[in-house]
């Protein structure tokens, strides 16, 4: 995926080379902080992070030889730097909110990665509104990648939308540039009888290489669930209960888990990580539905790790379910996700694991 607004590793690979290599100075230097490393989940003491032009440059215990004149310096005084937290399904519309407003509510509580499925505009506006909600999403100072709405409208003939979406617009969507994949596949039973509709526009988002997402609302974990699986959804967002969470990745699903303004899925299923000791590489935190009002009041994904932490949770495996295991899921782990080199530089600073103070965030460097 090439994100025109923002330069990609390789287009400004040698300039990180320069820095990590000590031959050009870096733009941002955060340093002596605890470095959270999510791919191998350790805390690292004393760790200076170099930044150049959004991306990151180089992590090491020193990097005062990437540190220039005109370098910004951030003390980070011994707090945590954690990467910034990714939603990995939502819908901005549920907040009443425009992307650019939803940004500007999300990224005081350090959400700086979003995977937005604009499905409510999309009955309203079809592809135009989703091309609308796209296009400014790639205008925000934080990573806004949009889902191609898959059922819009939701229920065929039960509801009067001003517009349809069809699987041509899927298959023309999947080339636009901020497009990471198809919205949740919300028509379980037609995936499950092989209406052609639906699997066009998964056939269309596989063939692109982009991830196909699910929504599986039945307890049914019999043949409807195999069928369903059989059909291409990469992960699920609609488990209750910990036989979900386990049924969902064992058939190579991920199972994305939910703390939303009304829904409340983490502590029935984060069992499966914590007592029945599943990998927890496979499961992955979001909202879906946050009310602006509890952005203001409550938090964004910050919340849900706390959560996840209060459930009983390793803070560094709840932290990967909201940076790693997302970037892993949607293939954009050499981009997002973790602080590490030719990432996007986007660093929380907290001086608290478990209670999980949002005290400094830079975005995109
Ligand atoms: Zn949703």
């Amino acid at each position: 995926m090439t994100d025109k607004a923002f330069p990609s590793w390789p287009d400004i690979a040698p300039d990180l080379i320069h820095v990590a290599a000590g031959r050009a100075p870096a733009d941002t230097v955060i340093r002596q902080g605890k470095w959270v490393n999510v791919h191998t989940r350790e805390v690292l003491d004393n760790h200076d992070i170099a930044i150049k032009s959004g991306r990151i440059a180089y992590v090491g215990p020193d990097a005062s030889y990437c540190t220039g004149p005109d370098t910004q310096v951030i003390e980070a005084q011994g707090r945590y730097m954690i990467p910034g937290l990714c939603d990995a399904h939502m819908h901005i519309e549920s907040g009443m909110l425009t992307p650019a407003e939803f940004a500007r509510a999300v990224i005081p509580h350090g959400t700086t990665s979003m995977f937005t499925d604009p499905h409510e505009i999309a009955n309203v506006l079809g592809l135009e509104g989703v091309r609308l909600m796209h296009d400014e999403a790639l205008l925000q100072p934080v990573n806004i990648f949009t889902q191609m709405p898959s059922c819009a409208p939701s229920a065929p003939g039960l509801e009067t939308t001003g517009f349809e979406i069809t699987a041509e617009d899927v298959a023309e969507a999947m080339h636009w540039p901020g497009i990471v994949g198809l919205g949740e596949m919300m028509n379980f039973p037609g995936v499950a009888n092989a209406d052609p509709k639906m699997l066009a526009e998964i056939a269309a988002t596989q063939r692109a290489g982009k991830t196909v997402g699910g929504h599986y609302a039945s307890p049914d974990l019999g043949r409807d669930f195999a069928a369903y699986v059989a059909g291409g959804p990469a992960d699920d967002h609609e488990g209750t209960c910990e036989a979900d969470a386990i049924a969902r990745m064992r058939q190579g699903m991920r199972a994305m888990v939910r703390l939303g303004s009304a829904w409340y899925d983490v502590e029935a299923q984060i069992t499966a990580i914590t007592e029945k000791g599943l990998d927890p590489r496979n499961f992955i935190l979001c909202t879906d539905d946050c009310h602006s009002g509890t952005l203001v009041h409550d938090g964004h994904m910050n919340r849900v790790v706390r959560h996840a932490i209060a459930c009983g949770c390793d803070p560094l495996i709840a932290l990967q379910m909201a940076t790693i295991n997302t970037a892993t899921h949607f293939g954009l782990e050499r981009d997002i996700g973790s602080i590490t080199p030719g990432r996007r530089a986007d660093v929380i600073l907290t001086s608290d694991l478990t209670d999980l103070p949002i005290e400094l965030v830079v975005a995109r460097g």
